[in-house]
């Protein structure tokens, strides 16, 4: 008995097709959410709130007149701690196509238990270093339900498509 041969069925146009569809829904105004990416601190800024010391690297302890917070001059500055600089968490806003129910998720054929608390994300391929990068998600930025939620990336982003690999999806688990 021979085995059904399913080469050379699926064409080029099938293929690109395919990539059109998910490329559509990729768009921003179709299946996808807003969502915020945290890629944690990647700078600090000058406290606004006292005199910097470049040769300490530290606050000078003096109050800048008009700061939000006055404290008197040789005590510690409340806004920074007396670092003199503030960490600087970089975002950036994004839409993303979120997949809730993992029935749904591609590449989890039999999947052995429900995991609790995973979502995956699909974007396209160029997304895939912000989404490295990315030490939180914050999805559906505007579904109230999510709105504090943060997820943390625990899958590789894996290429999907039909032959040529135009996205990506990866899964996140729910840390808060
Ligand atoms: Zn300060």
């Amino acid at each position: 008995m021979s085995v059904p041969s399913f080469s050379n069925i699926i064409t080029a146009d099938m293929k690109k097709l395919f990539g059109n569809a998910i490329r559509s829904l990729l768009e921003d105004s179709a299946l996808t959410v807003a969502c915020t990416l945290y890629f944690g601190i990647t700078k600090y800024e000058a406290c606004t709130n006292c005199v910097y010391d470049p040769i300490g690297r530290k606050s000078s302890n003096r109050f800048i007149t008009g700061g939000p917070v006055p404290f008197r001059n040789g005590g510690i500055c409340p806004n920074c701690s007396g670092n003199g600089k503030k960490p600087v968490i970089s975002t950036e806003n994004i839409n993303l196509a979120v997949i809730y129910d993992y029935k749904d998720f591609l590449g989890i054929k039999t999947p052995v238990n429900a995991p609790n608390g995973i979502i995956q994300v699909i974007a396209r391929k160029e997304i895939t270093p912000k989404l490295l990068r990315a030490k939180e998600l914050q999805p559906s930025t505007e579904i109230s339900n999510y709105t504090n939620a943060r997820f943390e990336r625990v899958s590789e982003p894996q290429p999907a498509g039909f032959g040529d690999d135009e996205f990506v999806f990866c899964n996140w688990k729910r840390i808060k």
